[in-house]
């Protein structure tokens, strides 16, 4: 019940506080009570507070008459309902851990578990720390940012079929002209109108199933709008080697087999075409990439976050590096916010989501104030799960102009240019889908996952896994415009490496550990800082462990 009653709000991208969600179920009839505040809710709430519901249903009910009983009776050592519910499902939950974007509850355990010692956290103090005193000329530049892609504000998504049928649609004929552009690919037939006596077949279709034989040959369902036909791949073939999801859109030549299929050979993803030419800034300008600040946490990194900033004010040393970085691009999880997974309150120092942004503003709050920070949500921060995600939700934007932090606030995936040089910038939630999917892919290798991306011209080509995706008119994960720079956090990795003119960022975290990663003996690489100089090109990722 109590995750139903949550659900509700989550899935519209609506926070409820511990205190809002005890109010709703301890309620006589939680879910239609949930149902009537919902309808009265008025656009856009980004929090339902205990006051928000009491002007709705009226103040709530006065607390139960024998006080004194409940006192002594046994049935008050257990833990109360909502508590128990949740132990009960914990095996269940356990196992999908990291899929819970969308629950938002939160506090309703963790108080009761007395977390609340850990509510005012010494905070990290970075008073005193002083400027260099080497010439910054990054200090003088004006901001040279254009925003090309955001979704804030302009989401298409209504969430019905109709939705869903437009969304694959575009997919589907977005990425075939991708594909038609390759060398024998543009007169490349629908399904339903290949010619019946022609030997040679070339077509282009969306990956609806994959199969393997006990003979060991592959099978691949390919599909578009016109019909359906089966791809065999025989084992013996380098083809069989080749990595297909679900619902990319590929193309294939070969032979017509006699079953009426077809026998592949020769696969083409949609892409990076190379030779491509990389772009650059005029004059010597960086920009810096880092991601998964999961402020909140018991593990966030405090003392590398104070090398970081003695850096960027450069008093820690590689002035000549810290004094050219102009924009600090931050892809997803600024904050670990609440209810993320299973008992997260327990791991949590700041168990607010809107103080969890205030401390973030404050940390940004002593870096250098030339630095423009572009700041993207996650699937830890607080707006609607379902990618593209829109940027932080003005109240939210209020609270870093408050603490003085020159910060643009973009969505999830977003493209920009940073004096010329385009930046597509993801947070990389369906990794999770790859490194599942595909044999052989790491957390430890998320370049790779990156790669798989840009080849398939699509940031989350699997659909319907772990990666909650909206149903736009448009699919926004396809990757249209190529990027110089491709950013990712998310799997709290780090890396830089360069595929076909498109320079591959995996921004690291400032997270230690967890307990969760622990036990899957998942060990991360925090605190690092990719840093490219937009005017040479040259890179350096600084460690600040
Ligand atoms: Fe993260
Ligand atoms: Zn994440």
């Amino acid at each position: 019940m109590q995750r139903k009653v949550l659900d509700l709000f989550t899935s519209r991208g609506i926070l409820v506080t511990a205190q809002a969600g005890e109010r709703l179920l301890d309620s006589k009839d939680p879910l239609s009570n949930a149902e009537q505040v919902l309808a009265a809710l008025p656009e856009g709430t980004l929090f339902l507070t205990h006051d928000v519901i009491d002007g709705i249903l009226g103040p709530s009910p006065p607390p139960p008459k024998e006080e004194e009983e409940v006192q002594e009776s046994p049935v008050s050592a257990e833990p109360p309902a909502g508590g128990e519910e949740k132990g009960g499902e914990r095996n269940e939950e356990e196992e999908e851990w990291e899929e819970k974007g969308e629950e938002a509850d939160i506090e309703l355990g963790g108080r009761e578990r007395g977390g609340e010692g850990k509510e005012h956290p010494h905070l990290l103090d970075l008073n005193g720390i002083p400027d260099g005193t080497a010439d910054f000329p990054a200090r003088g530049l004006g901001s040279n940012l254009e925003v090309t892609f955001d979704i804030t504000g302009c989401s298409t998504s209504s969430g019905d079929i109709s939705g869903f049928q437009h969304y694959f649609k575009d997919r589907y004929s977005t990425l075939r002209e991708m594909i038609r552009k390759h060398r024998g690919y543009s007169p490349a037939a629908k399904i339903s109108q290949l010619d019946p006596h022609a030997a040679e077949l070339r077509l282009i279709g969306m990956v609806k199933e994959c199969s393997t034989t006990k003979a060991g040959n592959k099978m691949v369902d390919l599909e578009d709008d016109t019909g359906v036909i089966t791809v065999f791949i025989p084992k013996d073939s380098d083809l069989a080697r080749t990595t297909l999801v679900h619902d990319e859109v590929i193309g294939v030549a070969g032979k017509r087999d006699n079953r009426g299929g077809l026998r592949a050979e020769e696969i083409v993803f949609p892409d990076i075409p190379i030779g491509r030419k990389r772009k650059k800034a005029e004059y010597p300008v960086a920009a810096a990439f880092c991601s998964d600040i999961h402020v909140g946490s018991d593990t966030f990194l405090g003392e590398a976050w104070k090398r970081f900033v003695e850096f960027m004010r450069g008093s820690g040393g590689d002035e000549e590096w810290a004094g050219l970085i102009k924009y600090l691009v931050v892809a997803g999880d600024l904050v670990d916010g609440i209810g993320i997974y299973p008992k997260q309150e327990e791991e949590l120092v700041i168990h607010d989501i809107g103080k969890q942004y205030e401390e973030l503003a404050r940390l940004f709050s002593y870096l250098p104030d030339h630095l423009e920070i572009i700041l993207m949500p996650g699937n830890h921060d607080a707006v609607r799960p379902a990618e593209p995600q829109p940027a932080l939700a003005a109240p939210l934007q209020e609270i870093f102009t408050d603490h003085g932090v020159n910060a643009r606030f973009l969505s999830n995936p977003s493209s920009f240019s940073l004096e010329g040089v385009k930046v597509l910038a993801y947070h990389g939630r369906s990794m999770d889908d790859l490194l599942s999917a595909v044999p052989g892919l790491t957390y430890e290798h998320p370049l790779e996952a990156m790669r798989i991306m840009l080849q398939r011209r699509h940031m989350a080509p699997i659909y319907g896994s772990k990666t909650p995706l909206a149903p736009e008119n448009e699919d926004h994960m396809i990757i249209r415009d190529i990027p110089d720079i491709f950013v990712t956090g998310h799997v709290h990795s780090a890396g830089m490496e360069l595929y076909r003119g498109v320079l591959l960022i995996n921004s690291s975290t400032w997270q230690d550990q967890t307990s969760y990663q622990k036990m899957h003996n998942f060990n991360p690489v925090p605190a690092k800082l990719p840093v490219v100089n937009l005017q040479s090109l040259e890179c350096r990722v600084f460690d600040f462990l």
